[in-house]
């Protein structure tokens, strides 16, 4: 039997972060299709459509942003499961909190820590645990 392979949809309007994001899976997570949708809007499309095993949401978004985009995916028959990591440039404290309160699997700051985002990253895609840090 094929084995299928897991994929990631990436949610992020930033070109450049889009670009990097496409450049770290290449080198340190090459098994892992990642997807990508520009907007809220259409990460909440895109995930119905290709059932992600984990959706990483920036939350600086023009239309819905990432606590709103987070709120419809958990009410969605399909994509409300799927776990889903916030990534920002907020890195208050009370940003985290608030993530962790909306039903993220965790948060990574921008600019992100290579090592340990993949950590994140392997850790959600094995049934694991997200983190909440500012790393
Ligand atoms: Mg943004």
């Amino acid at each position: 039997m094929e084995e299928r392979s897991q994929k990631v949809l990436y949610v992020e309007d930033n070109p450049l972060n889009m670009a990097l994001m496409h450049h770290l899976f290449k080198k340190n997570l090459p098994d892992v299709l990642l997807l990508e949708a520009e907007t809220g809007e259409h990460g909440i499309e895109m995930a119905k459509q290709q059932r992600p095993d984990l959706i990483i949401l920036d939350i600086g978004l023009p239309g819905l942003n990432g606590f709103e985009t987070l709120e419809h995916l958990r009410h969605g028959e399909y994509t409300r499961h799927v776990p889903v990591l916030a990534i920002s440039a907020f890195a208050q404290l009370s940003d985290i909190a608030k993530a962790r309160q909306a039903g993220f699997a965790g948060y990574v700051t921008k600019p992100i820590h290579v090592r340990t985002f993949t950590e994140i990253v392997l850790n959600l895609l094995a049934g694991g645990a997200g983190r909440f840090t500012g790393c």
